[in-house]
């Protein structure tokens, strides 16, 4: 049989159909889109000295997906992760979030939204899992969890339920519930920052080693909740400390490299 350059037969065309089809579909599913990010930080006390750390970054992350950030220590990993967050301005790029306020889903560019916006996307879209807890005085740990979900308007019952569940998932006894966790360890405070960082779901979600100070048994349950994150449908930007969480978690990696070339 002729498989050379003859016109597609209709099997071929209903393929090509089918996989533009596909795209569409996946285009719809990209919740975040960063390009041609460059970063150079000024060390103002040190003669304006300048050092580059990203060089022309570009990631795309849909729904579904965990793409982990590898590279070796200086390659730009955190830095990227607080971009995407909007805490470090950016020198060039754009970085868009694919935002739902609650009335309409639209894109912001988060480079050149302002501070109000940026709040808004923080609330609703986009989540932040960084590496510890920011205690909180006087406030009890289950409180601390149930908040974001408080905060979107969740009732009580129901976002103490869920913060009752993840603290029992993560093996954080009871007893200590009632408590500010200002006093608890290290490990403690990890996994609460977890539990807090997961029980809304964001659209969007950045993990910063979110399991760096784990044992194994914890490091298992953390990795299956953002296995449930992801059937949920949040599109996770992570950087993970160990290599076997990695490969359980992610679906793809963005390797990064030092920036080698003078900043200009
Ligand atoms: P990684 O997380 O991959 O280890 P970083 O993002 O921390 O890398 O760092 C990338 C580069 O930027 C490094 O050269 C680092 O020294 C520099 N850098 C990171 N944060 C700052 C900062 N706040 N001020 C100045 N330089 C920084
Ligand atoms: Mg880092």
């Amino acid at each position: 049989m002729n498989s050379g350059t003859n016109l597609p037969t209709p099997a071929h065309t209903a393929t090509r159909r089918q996989e533009s089809v596909a795209l569409a579909t996946r285009e719809h599913d990209v919740m975040l889109r960063a390009q041609g990010l460059h970063k150079t930080f000024r060390l103002h006390a040190q003669g304006g000295a300048a050092i580059p750390a990203l060089d022309g970054v570009d990631l795309t992350v849909r729904r579904g997906e965990c793409v982990a950030l590898v590279g070796p220590s200086g390659s730009g990993k955190s830095t990227l992760l607080r971009c995407l967050y909007g805490n470090y301005l950016v020198g060039e790029g754009r970085i868009e979030i694919r935002h739902d306020d609650g009335h309409a889903a639209r894109w912001v560019d988060l480079t050149t939204a302002s501070a109000r916006e940026v709040l808004s996307v923080r609330r609703t879209t986009l989540g932040y899992v960084s590496q510890f807890l920011r205690v909180i005085p006087r406030v009890s740990t289950l409180d601390i969890v149930a908040e974001p979900l408080r905060r979107l308007g969740y009732d009580d019952g129901d976002a103490a339920g869920r913060a009752r569940d993840l603290l029992d998932r993560l093996n954080i006894p009871e007893r200590l519930w009632s408590l500010a966790p200002a006093t608890f360890s290290g490990g403690e405070q990890q996994r609460i920052n977890i539990a807090r960082g997961l029980i809304a779901a964001a659209p969007v979600l950045l993990l910063d080693e979110p399991t760096a100070s784990l044992d194994a048994q914890n490091r298992a349950v953390v990795a299956q909740l953002i296995a449930e994150a992801r059937t949920a449908g949040s599109a996770i930007v992570g950087i993970f400390h160990d290599e076997a969480t990695r490969d359980e978690v992610a679906s793809r990696t963005l390797t990064m490299r030092p920036v080698l070339r003078p900043a200009h």
